[in-house]
């Protein structure tokens, strides 16, 4: 058959569920992954003709599609920040608003590195303070996505990663020896921690997405990324948070970082629960989309430990 051809059946059967670019862009992805197809192949052989074989995995993928199943579950890899990384069920698809909590890990690591090296060169005090020394948790790992990308960025730092799923580890473990990062991966709930570290920064992107907001959830979120990682009950939804902010106050060192993703409702809510459990400092930031995201907070033994 034409490719060209394939690429009409592509539009004609997926234009009641996804916008035409999104077609586009999904038929593209398909021939580059499938067949080393560049996008423009089209225009340099409008006439290119596919063998069975060929068009085989094209219409099987389209077939999957079809069922709303996102292509990155398809193709079975994702993209995040600088990094390829494995997916399947078992794991959330990394987002573009989790890149950006790394980032504001990563310029907060440099601001201080900075720092320190400004107060070296005055001075001949020597500290330590630097990514030698940090050690780092990323809580719900998932893919592995944000504690991948960290060890990478941050290649002298000791950086653990728990989930409570063994086929999530099993994807970030896979994808920590694709990208040559070494991580401590645990299995571990973070409702009934079992975990003796002592931590500069802790990350998380915990289930977050009350049952109440399934509705303005797109299908192929709702109906093929893991539950697991996605919801939370209407009646207790910061649950996650509250284990997080406890475990941080006992396991984060004086001076050391918590980073949130969060609820774009529930933002209020959580920095008021960071501060009733004495954390200081604590930033709300908003996400590319203009929702509000992140958090930072910061450990003081000073504000009165618990
Ligand atoms: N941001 C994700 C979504 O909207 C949810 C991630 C999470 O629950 N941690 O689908």
């Amino acid at each position: 058959m034409l490719l060209k051809e394939i690429k009409n059946i592509f539009h004609d059967e997926l234009g009641k569920t996804y916008p035409k670019e999104e077609i586009d862009s999904f038929f593209y992805r398909c021939i580059e992954h499938y067949l080393k197809l560049e996008r423009f192949i089209l225009a340099i052989q409008p006439e290119l003709v596919l063998t069975k074989e060929e068009e085989q995995p094209l219409f099987e993928a389209l077939s999957q599609l079809k069922q709303e199943m996102p292509l990155q579950y398809i193709l079975g890899t994702a993209h995040f920040m600088d990094l390829e990384l494995h997916v399947n069920g078992a794991v959330l698809i990394p987002r573009p608003e989790t890149e950006e909590l790394v980032e504001w890990i990563l310029e907060d690591c440099q601001t201080k590195k900075k720092n320190l090296d400004a107060e070296r060169s005055r001075s001949v005090i020597s500290t330590t303070l630097n990514d030698h020394s940090l050690r780092i948790l990323d809580i719900g790992t998932g893919s592995g996505c944000i504690a991948i990308a960290l060890a990478k960025h941050l290649p002298h730092a000791k950086v653990y990663a728990v989930d409570v799923s063994e086929r999530a580890l099993e994807v970030a473990r896979e994808n920590a020896r694709l990208n040559q990062v070494d991580i401590t991966f645990l299995k571990n709930d973070i409702l009934a921690p079992e975990l003796e570290l002592e931590l500069d920064i802790i990350v998380s992107n915990p289930p977050y997405v009350r049952e109440l907001e399934k509705e303005e959830m797109k299908n192929n979120v709702k109906d093929h990324e893991p539950s697991l990682a996605l919801f939370v009950s209407d009646g207790d939804p910061l649950v996650f948070y509250r284990a997080i902010a406890q475990f941080g106050r006992t396991r984060l060192k004086e001076g050391g970082s918590l980073y949130l993703e969060i609820n774009q409702y529930l933002g209020e809510e959580t920095k008021a629960l960071l501060k009733a459990h004495n954390f200081s400092e604590i930033e709300l930031r908003k996400d590319i989309f203009g929702n509000d995201r992140m958090l930072k907070a910061q450990q003081k033994w000073t504000s009165n430990k618990k």
